[in-house]
């Protein structure tokens, strides 16, 4: 592809901004006095360029993929290059359409933000103090490895910020959001500090695991080593955030209507269903896991994923929803 700077003949210096300034080419040829001071810039991105004339305000643009533009035509004219020469980069350009879309595709998928975020006042959970008893028997009760990750509780909390625990929302390695399970019976029993589009559990995703395991709830994942969307719902953003992992999908909903319906969405975005036969009173993951073991729990899962809608359907309807 030609080189827009070794086509510009006059003498260039690259400004801390990025511009490639020089005396612009374009003013006399338009009505204007010439240039002396260096008002004309180029500034790339990547392969693609803009020319600018801080002097008489003339513009163009060039995108490899697309066609020159009329302007940028004029600009390569006034230069000196022939209008055949003009034509054999045009279709050189054109060439390369592929390579624009895949890089237009590659540029929308940039990896989704989030802030940083501070815990509430709380302490971390030690098997050694008294006062966390309760938080570690509600983890060992739900056949949680409370040693394998980090859980913060509150003990020193009174009424409404007492009796819970808050497990952090991780995002390479920082913490962008937790939530609180309360461990007495009120509601909501959560509350979640959670950034749009996140999902639980993306940090805990080994990067030699093919599979992901998606699910409603953060015991769930938890028990797992899965995803937790903490909600019923698969939003756009967090599809997003999972295609990041670049891993196959496999959401295990809840056995209640709302787990079920959210089954036609999971399939719509490319994931698989899997709904095991596990008995009646396993309502999610989490039961599963209380009931069978982790391995058995996971074996299960992988074995009755599936993409087929029909028999899903089939499923539900054994299921009663
Ligand atoms: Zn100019």
């Amino acid at each position: 592809m030609f080189d827009i700077l070794s086509i510009i003949p006059n003498k260039k210096k690259l400004t801390q901004s990025g511009w490639y300034s020089f005396n612009a080419i374009c003013c006399d040829k338009r009505g204007h006095k010439s240039d002396k001071r260096q008002r004309g810039g180029i500034k790339f991105d990547g392969t693609n360029w803009t020319y600018n004339c801080f002097n008489c305000s003339f513009s163009c643009h060039y995108e490899l993929g697309r066609s020159i533009t009329n302007r940028t035509r004029e600009l390569l004219k006034w230069c000196g290059v022939d209008e055949v020469q003009i034509q054999r980069w045009n279709i050189e350009s054109l060439q390369n359409k592929d390579l624009l879309d895949f890089t237009k595709k590659f540029k929308k998928e940039k990896p989704l933000e989030f802030k940083t975020k501070k815990l509430p006042d709380s302490e971390l959970l030690d098997e050694n103090n008294e006062a966390h008893k309760k938080y570690i028997d509600y983890l060992i009760k739900r056949k949680i490895d409370f040693k394998k990750r980090q859980f913060y509780v509150a003990p020193f909390d009174e009424g409404r910020n007492a009796n819970r625990i808050i497990i952090p929302y991780y995002y390479n390695g920082e913490i962008v959001g937790h939530t609180s399970r309360f461990l007495d019976d009120r509601t909501p029993k959560y509350i979640n500090d959670q950034q749009p589009g996140y999902v639980f559990g993306y940090d805990d995703q080994k990067s030699d695991w093919q599979i992901a395991l998606l699910m409603e709830g953060i015991f769930d994942a938890l028990a797992i080593d899965g995803l937790a969307l903490t909600h019923n719902t698969i939003n756009d953003d967090q599809v997003r955030f999972i295609r990041q992992l670049n891993k196959e999908v496999i959401f295990v909903p809840d056995r209640d209507k709302t787990g079920l319906d959210t089954c036609e969405r999971a399939l719509e975005v490319g994931y698989k269903v899997s709904l095991p036969n596990w008995d009646s009173d396993v309502k999610d993951v989490n039961d599963a896991v209380i009931k069978y073991g982790k391995l058995a729990t996971l074996l299960s899962i992988i074995q009755c994923a599936t993409t087929s809608k029909i028999k899903i359907e089939m499923i539900r309807k054994r299921i009663g929803n």
